[in-house]
Protein backbone atom coordinates (compact mmCIF):
# COMPACT_ATOMS: atom_id res chain seq x y z
CA UNK A 1 0.00 0.00 0.00
CA UNK A 2 1.29 3.75 -0.75
CA UNK A 3 -0.24 6.56 1.07
CA UNK A 4 0.35 9.90 -0.86
CA UNK A 5 0.33 13.21 1.12
CA UNK A 6 0.32 17.03 -0.24
CA UNK A 7 3.60 18.31 1.42
CA UNK A 8 2.75 21.35 0.36
CA UNK A 9 -0.61 23.16 1.36
CA UNK A 10 -1.97 26.45 2.70
CA UNK A 11 -4.95 27.62 4.27
CA UNK A 12 -6.60 31.38 5.12
CA UNK A 13 -4.83 31.38 7.86
CA UNK A 14 -2.11 33.08 5.32
CA UNK A 15 -2.59 33.40 1.57
CA UNK A 16 -4.94 30.26 0.78
CA UNK A 17 -9.06 30.49 0.48
CA UNK A 18 -10.09 27.61 2.79
CA UNK A 19 -10.40 26.77 6.40
CA UNK A 20 -8.09 23.81 7.76
CA UNK A 21 -11.30 22.25 8.73
CA UNK A 22 -12.46 22.23 4.83
CA UNK A 23 -8.88 21.35 3.39
CA UNK A 24 -9.33 18.04 5.97
CA UNK A 25 -12.73 17.81 4.57
CA UNK A 26 -11.21 17.59 0.83
CA UNK A 27 -8.69 15.21 1.43
CA UNK A 28 -10.31 11.97 0.30
CA UNK A 29 -11.99 13.65 -2.99
CA UNK A 30 -9.03 14.74 -3.70
CA UNK A 31 -7.03 11.51 -4.17
CA UNK A 32 -4.77 11.93 -0.93
CA UNK A 33 -4.46 10.65 2.46
CA UNK A 34 -3.65 13.82 4.03
CA UNK A 35 -0.85 16.91 3.55
CA UNK A 36 1.48 18.98 5.20
CA UNK A 37 0.15 22.29 6.33
CA UNK A 38 2.00 24.86 5.67
CA UNK A 39 0.93 27.95 5.81
CA UNK A 40 2.96 31.74 4.72
CA UNK A 41 4.88 32.52 9.10
CA UNK A 42 2.49 31.06 11.00
CA UNK A 43 1.62 27.96 13.07
CA UNK A 44 -2.15 28.95 13.91
CA UNK A 45 -4.15 26.83 12.02
CA UNK A 46 -2.34 23.80 13.66
CA UNK A 47 -4.59 24.82 16.13
CA UNK A 48 -7.61 22.97 14.03
CA UNK A 49 -5.72 19.45 13.53
CA UNK A 50 -6.91 17.28 16.54
CA UNK A 51 -8.47 13.87 15.95
CA UNK A 52 -8.92 14.13 12.32
CA UNK A 53 -9.11 11.27 9.85
CA UNK A 54 -6.85 12.56 7.64
CA UNK A 55 -2.78 12.82 8.76
CA UNK A 56 -1.78 16.14 8.50
CA UNK A 57 1.60 16.91 9.07
CA UNK A 58 2.62 20.63 11.18
CA UNK A 59 4.64 22.94 8.67
CA UNK A 60 4.85 26.12 8.17
CA UNK A 61 6.49 28.04 4.67
CA UNK A 62 8.94 30.30 5.98
CA UNK A 63 9.74 33.88 4.17
CA UNK A 64 13.40 33.89 4.59
CA UNK A 65 16.15 36.87 3.32
CA UNK A 66 16.58 34.55 0.52
CA UNK A 67 13.41 32.93 -0.38
CA UNK A 68 10.79 30.24 0.88
CA UNK A 69 11.92 27.45 3.49
CA UNK A 70 9.53 24.58 3.92
CA UNK A 71 9.23 23.08 7.76
CA UNK A 72 7.96 19.75 8.42
CA UNK A 73 7.34 18.73 12.24
CA UNK A 74 7.97 22.15 13.21
CA UNK A 75 6.18 23.11 16.65
CA UNK A 76 7.42 27.04 17.18
CA UNK A 77 7.26 29.39 14.48
CA UNK A 78 10.32 30.81 12.73
CA UNK A 79 10.10 34.83 12.05
CA UNK A 80 10.14 36.08 8.98
CA UNK A 81 13.11 37.77 6.96
CA UNK A 82 16.14 35.61 8.54
CA UNK A 83 18.64 35.10 6.59
CA UNK A 84 18.42 31.20 5.15
CA UNK A 85 21.60 30.13 7.20
CA UNK A 86 19.65 31.32 10.66
CA UNK A 87 15.77 30.24 9.77
CA UNK A 88 17.61 26.63 8.86
CA UNK A 89 18.93 26.77 12.54
CA UNK A 90 16.05 27.05 13.69
CA UNK A 91 14.06 24.72 11.84
CA UNK A 92 16.85 22.10 13.12
CA UNK A 93 16.86 22.94 16.66
CA UNK A 94 13.44 22.15 16.41
CA UNK A 95 13.96 18.82 15.19
CA UNK A 96 11.87 19.81 12.35
CA UNK A 97 13.43 18.79 8.41
CA UNK A 98 14.12 21.87 6.09
CA UNK A 99 13.14 21.80 2.13
CA UNK A 100 13.64 24.21 -0.26
CA UNK A 101 10.77 25.61 -1.72
CA UNK A 102 10.27 25.77 -5.51
CA UNK A 103 14.18 26.48 -5.69
CA UNK A 104 13.82 27.76 -9.24
CA UNK A 105 9.88 29.47 -9.50
CA UNK A 106 9.85 32.00 -11.95
CA UNK A 107 8.47 34.57 -9.22
CA UNK A 108 12.00 34.36 -8.02
CA UNK A 109 10.87 32.95 -4.40
CA UNK A 110 12.81 29.68 -4.12
CA UNK A 111 16.21 29.88 -2.98
CA UNK A 112 18.19 28.79 -6.10
CA UNK A 113 21.40 28.47 -4.50
CA UNK A 114 19.96 26.17 -1.86
CA UNK A 115 23.60 23.96 -1.82
CA UNK A 116 24.89 26.67 0.07
CA UNK A 117 22.90 25.90 2.88
CA UNK A 118 22.03 22.97 5.07
CA UNK A 119 18.68 21.98 3.62
CA UNK A 120 17.67 18.47 4.42
CA UNK A 121 15.98 18.55 1.39
CA UNK A 122 14.29 20.27 -1.89
CA UNK A 123 11.19 20.00 -3.30
CA UNK A 124 11.31 18.71 -6.71
CA UNK A 125 7.81 18.49 -7.99
CA UNK A 126 5.56 21.74 -7.51
CA UNK A 127 2.48 21.93 -9.14
CA UNK A 128 2.23 25.51 -9.66
CA UNK A 129 5.33 25.45 -12.05
CA UNK A 130 3.66 25.36 -15.13
CA UNK A 131 6.99 25.11 -17.00
CA UNK A 132 8.98 22.59 -17.78
CA UNK A 133 12.29 23.98 -16.73
CA UNK A 134 11.82 24.91 -12.92
CA UNK A 135 10.90 21.27 -11.56
CA UNK A 136 13.49 19.47 -13.98
CA UNK A 137 16.34 21.65 -12.43
CA UNK A 138 15.21 21.27 -9.18
CA UNK A 139 15.32 17.79 -9.55
CA UNK A 140 18.68 17.59 -10.86
CA UNK A 141 20.31 19.35 -8.30
CA UNK A 142 18.86 17.54 -5.26
CA UNK A 143 21.14 15.19 -5.13
CA UNK A 144 21.40 12.85 -2.00
CA UNK A 145 18.62 15.32 -0.58
CA UNK A 146 15.44 14.55 0.55
CA UNK A 147 12.70 15.22 -2.38
CA UNK A 148 9.44 16.29 -1.84
CA UNK A 149 6.36 17.29 -4.44
CA UNK A 150 3.29 19.43 -3.23
CA UNK A 151 0.55 20.99 -5.03
CA UNK A 152 1.25 24.81 -3.17
CA UNK A 153 -2.48 24.55 -2.93
CA UNK A 154 -4.18 27.86 -2.28
CA UNK A 155 -7.39 26.34 -2.15
CA UNK A 156 -8.76 22.97 -1.40
CA UNK A 157 -9.33 21.77 -5.50
CA UNK A 158 -5.70 22.29 -6.21
CA UNK A 159 -4.38 19.81 -3.60
CA UNK A 160 -3.77 16.46 -4.64
CA UNK A 161 -1.62 17.08 -8.15
CA UNK A 162 1.51 17.06 -6.64
CA UNK A 163 2.21 14.56 -3.60
CA UNK A 164 4.89 12.87 -1.70
CA UNK A 165 4.32 9.35 -1.49
CA UNK A 166 4.75 7.07 1.30
CA UNK A 167 4.99 3.37 2.37
CA UNK A 168 2.86 3.99 6.23
CA UNK A 169 1.12 6.74 7.53
CA UNK A 170 1.25 5.82 11.26
CA UNK A 171 1.58 9.05 12.51
CA UNK A 172 3.59 12.49 11.99
CA UNK A 173 6.54 10.99 13.57
CA UNK A 174 6.41 7.82 11.09
CA UNK A 175 6.41 10.15 8.06
CA UNK A 176 9.22 12.39 8.84
CA UNK A 177 11.56 9.24 9.71
CA UNK A 178 10.09 8.13 6.30
CA UNK A 179 11.61 11.50 4.90
CA UNK A 180 14.92 11.80 6.66
CA UNK A 181 15.94 7.91 5.73
CA UNK A 182 14.70 8.65 1.98
CA UNK A 183 12.32 6.23 1.81
CA UNK A 184 9.74 8.11 0.04
CA UNK A 185 9.00 8.87 -3.33
CA UNK A 186 7.45 11.55 -5.40
CA UNK A 187 4.05 11.84 -8.44
CA UNK A 188 1.62 13.78 -9.48
CA UNK A 189 1.86 16.40 -12.39
CA UNK A 190 1.87 20.05 -12.64
CA UNK A 191 -1.31 22.54 -13.40
CA UNK A 192 -2.37 22.52 -17.33
CA UNK A 193 -2.32 26.00 -17.94
CA UNK A 194 -6.30 26.28 -18.07
CA UNK A 195 -6.49 24.29 -14.79
CA UNK A 196 -3.94 26.94 -13.32
CA UNK A 197 -6.00 30.01 -14.62
CA UNK A 198 -9.31 28.59 -13.32
CA UNK A 199 -8.05 27.88 -9.84
CA UNK A 200 -6.46 31.18 -10.04
CA UNK A 201 -9.36 32.80 -10.38
CA UNK A 202 -10.83 31.63 -7.46
CA UNK A 203 -7.83 32.59 -5.58
CA UNK A 204 -7.75 36.50 -3.38
CA UNK A 205 -4.05 36.32 -4.26
CA UNK A 206 -4.05 35.46 -7.69
CA UNK A 207 -2.44 38.28 -9.59
CA UNK A 208 0.63 36.67 -9.11
CA UNK A 209 0.04 33.57 -10.29
CA UNK A 210 -2.07 34.75 -13.32
CA UNK A 211 1.13 36.83 -14.15
CA UNK A 212 3.35 33.44 -13.77
CA UNK A 213 1.15 31.72 -16.22
CA UNK A 214 1.69 33.57 -18.66
CA UNK A 215 5.33 34.33 -18.48
CA UNK A 216 5.83 30.54 -17.97
CA UNK A 217 3.72 29.53 -21.21
CA UNK A 218 5.24 32.12 -23.62
CA UNK A 219 8.50 32.32 -22.47
CA UNK A 220 9.06 28.75 -22.19
CA UNK A 221 10.47 27.91 -25.90
CA UNK A 222 12.85 30.67 -24.97
CA UNK A 223 13.82 29.27 -21.99
CA UNK A 224 14.05 25.74 -22.50
CA UNK A 225 17.30 26.74 -25.13
CA UNK A 226 18.89 29.48 -22.74
CA UNK A 227 20.80 29.29 -19.54
CA UNK A 228 18.92 30.16 -16.87
CA UNK A 229 20.24 33.95 -16.53
CA UNK A 230 19.65 34.75 -20.06
CA UNK A 231 16.42 33.30 -20.50
CA UNK A 232 15.31 34.90 -16.89
CA UNK A 233 16.10 38.51 -18.35
CA UNK A 234 14.57 37.59 -21.49
CA UNK A 235 11.08 36.10 -19.55
CA UNK A 236 11.18 39.58 -18.07
CA UNK A 237 11.56 41.55 -20.92
CA UNK A 238 8.86 39.70 -22.78
CA UNK A 239 6.06 40.07 -20.65
CA UNK A 240 5.34 44.36 -22.43
CA UNK A 241 5.45 42.38 -25.21
CA UNK A 242 3.12 39.54 -24.99
CA UNK A 243 0.40 41.81 -24.07
CA UNK A 244 -0.25 42.05 -27.96
CA UNK A 245 -0.34 38.07 -29.07
CA UNK A 246 -2.70 36.18 -29.88
CA UNK A 247 -2.86 34.44 -26.48
CA UNK A 248 -2.80 37.38 -24.12
CA UNK A 249 -6.16 37.82 -25.74
CA UNK A 250 -7.65 34.61 -24.92
CA UNK A 251 -6.06 34.96 -21.65
CA UNK A 252 -7.41 38.26 -20.96
CA UNK A 253 -11.02 37.19 -22.49
CA UNK A 254 -10.95 33.77 -20.22
CA UNK A 255 -10.33 36.15 -16.84
CA UNK A 256 -13.39 38.31 -17.70
CA UNK A 257 -15.74 35.87 -18.84
ZN1 LIG B 1 6.41 29.63 -1.80
ZN1 LIG C 1 3.44 27.93 -0.88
Amino acid sequence: MVYKLDMHVHSRYSDGTNSVKELIRATKHQGIDGFALTDHDTLKGLAHVKNTRALVIPGCEISTQGGHVLAYGIQECVPKDLPVEEALERVHEQGALAVCAHPFDFLFKGVSNFKAYAFDGVEVLNALNLDSYSNTRAQKRAHNMIHTGGSDAHLYQSMGFAYTLFESLDSVDDVLVQLKKKQNRVGGRVLRAKEYIALSKQIQSSNDRIKHCVLTRLAQPIINTLPLQAGVLIARGVIPFIRATSYARELVSYLRA
